[in-house]
């Protein structure tokens, strides 16, 4: 069984959120404070985050990125206000791998949380190969020329769709569609940022570059040797 933290300091929406996952058959354990959810993370055995970004006493930015810092790895999914994309993109940057905005249907909490625990069924190895990179859609491990890379989950689908379309341009359009699974309007900024992200993961120097930008239309992944 699954174990979530969930830290939010609305008590309806956390006693709603708590009575629906036990209810889909998740352990539960709470937090209401930035403080209280941090010291849980780091104390109990957790698999996956649910974390409100406006907390008393630390805020949940700050509480996520002290939980990376520390080497917390386990799924963090960010639930912010309406609107606020620059906290999205911040909370991406400091380490979360997904985020809902309020008010959010519960059964698509319910799927985001899924994908974020997707374990190793044993299906099938599945190996993508892009000149030096190679990535593993089983074991979640990504090798660029010997090396591993660590991804979040996010930078992980982002990266293996790319691959998966090498020498294809990529939209915007097809990123938000076939990655985020929502409409382009809010997410401009938040694909810019993990390419980004991904970018600096991925290309090093001495290696060729890999993910492409194509002005005005999007990118592609190539093996230019
Ligand atoms: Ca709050």
């Amino acid at each position: 069984m699954s174990r979530v933290l969930i830290v939010e300091d609305e008590k309806k929406l956390l006693a709603s959120l708590k009575k629906g996952l036990e209810q889909d058959g998740y352990e539960v354990i709470t937090a209401t404070t930035g403080e209280e959810g941090y010291y849980a993370a780091t104390t109990e055995k957790v698999d996956a985050v649910l974390l409100d970004l406006m907390l008393p006493r630390r805020d949940g930015i700050q509480v996520l990125r002290d939980l990376r810092s520390g080497g917390f790895s386990q799924p963090v999914l960010i639930l912010t206000a309406r609107d606020s994309v620059d906290d999205r993109v911040v909370g991406l940057d400091s380490g979360a791998d997904d985020y809902l905005v309020k008010p959010f249907a519960f059964a698509e909490l319910l799927a985001r949380l899924r994908a974020l625990l997707r374990r190793d069924t044993g299906e099938r190895k599945l190996m993508l190969l892009v000149g030096d990179l190679e990535m593993d859609l089983v074991a979640r491990r990504v090798v660029r020329d010997g090396e591993e890379i660590e991804l979040s989950l996010r930078e992980f689908e982002l990266l293996a769709y790319f691959v998966r379309n090498a020498d294809t341009v990529v939209t915007r359009d097809m990123l938000a569609r076939d990655v985020w699974h929502e409409p382009m309007g809010v997410l401009t900024n938040v694909i810019d940022v993990y390419v980004g992200l991904l970018r600096k993961k991925v290309e090093r120097p001495g290696l060729q570059q890999l993910i492409h930008t194509v002005r005005g239309v999007g990118y592609v992944v190539r093996d230019a040797s």
